[in-house]
């Protein structure tokens, strides 16, 4: 019988999950689908109790339902730390983040060091929670800096209240630049995605660290004008599209118990980004 599993958000428009799922069962020649179900915000539980009810072995949950999801399952420790769900287990009805894992196997993969090093959290949103539970979890201390600095500030003694071993801190860029060298510069905020290919988190004026490597979790496009700024001032620029699809590809994993054909989740999240 075919194996089902999906995802739920609203409105779903341009996710790459459903290419790349497909295609690694289609690879392995696995008997499974990937289905894509656009569920409005006002109906989250129905979101989760329909694919459940229809015999779905599991969901990967998107904006805006990740937070929503965690009423109706029980969140593992990590989603709890990072307040987010974006996988669901309906054998278990259990939930946990990928995210984490993700962005940390991608920096990973990119040969990026993290155990006693700086690193600059831009953001304070979904994204931005998972890469300092990430971060901090992998022995770095973490600045983090947005717009609104009291969000920042919020975020940080939220997640500190979670894991008391937590070094990090809120400042203003400003601040977080003059306190000394940074390693790392995560991007964490939507500024310079498509459309918006001139625009960047980093504000104007404040001077741009040399050598440092930049991780946009932006993939679209592919070189961000951040990513650029971090060239120019011989650094290095890394994409979001590994972080996407190892978060994935750890779905993959959890659903299936089948290693992921990696490559062929990369081909196929390629494809999507070059037909957008
Ligand atoms: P979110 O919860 O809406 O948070 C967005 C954050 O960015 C907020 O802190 C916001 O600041 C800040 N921000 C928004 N526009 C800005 C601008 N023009 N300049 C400076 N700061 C700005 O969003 P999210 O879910 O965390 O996602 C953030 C980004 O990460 C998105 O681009 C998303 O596509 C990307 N992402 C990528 C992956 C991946 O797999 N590669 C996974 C997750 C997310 P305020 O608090 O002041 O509003």
């Amino acid at each position: 019988m075919t194996q089902r599993v999906g995802i739920i958000g609203w409105p779903l428009t341009t996710t790459f999950s459903p290419a790349m799922h497909n295609a690694a069962f289609q690879a392995l020649g696995m008997d499974w689908v990937y289905d894509k179900m656009a569920i409005p915000p006002d109906i989250a539980r129905l979101g989760v109790l329909e694919p459940q009810r229809h015999g779905y072995v599991g969901i990967n949950v998107t904006i805006p339902h990740k937070e929503e999801v965690m009423r109706h399952i029980v969140p593992d420790k990590l989603a709890q730390a990072v307040g987010a769900v974006n996988t669901i287990d309906f054998r278990t009805m259990t939930g946990t983040n990928t995210d984490v894992g993700g962005f940390i196997t991608d920096l990973a993969a990119n040969g990026v060091e993290l155990t006693g090093k700086r690193v600059l959290v831009l953001g304070a949103g979904g994204a931005a929670r998972a890469a300092v539970v990430g971060l901090t979890g992998a022995g770095a201390s973490v600045m983090v800096v947005n717009r609104s600095i009291e969000r920042a500030r919020a975020m940080v003694a939220n997640l500190s209240l979670s894991n008391l071993m937590m070094k990090a801190d809120a400042l203003t860029l400003d601040e977080a630049v003059e306190s000394g060298d940074i390693d790392l510069i995560v991007n964490s905020t939507p500024a310079g995605m498509f459309p918006n290919l001139d625009e960047s988190p980093w504000v104007y004026g404040v001077p741009f660290p040399q050598d440092v490597t930049v991780y946009d979790m932006i993939y679209r496009p592919a070189q961000t004008r951040l990513m650029q700024q971090a060239e120019e001032h011989g650094g290095r620029g890394i994409g979001g599209l590994g972080m996407l699809v190892y978060q994935g590809a750890a779905a993959f994993k959890l659903w299936t118990g089948v290693e992921p054909p990696i490559e062929v989740m990369f081909e196929a999240a390629r494809q999507e980004l070059q037909s957008q």
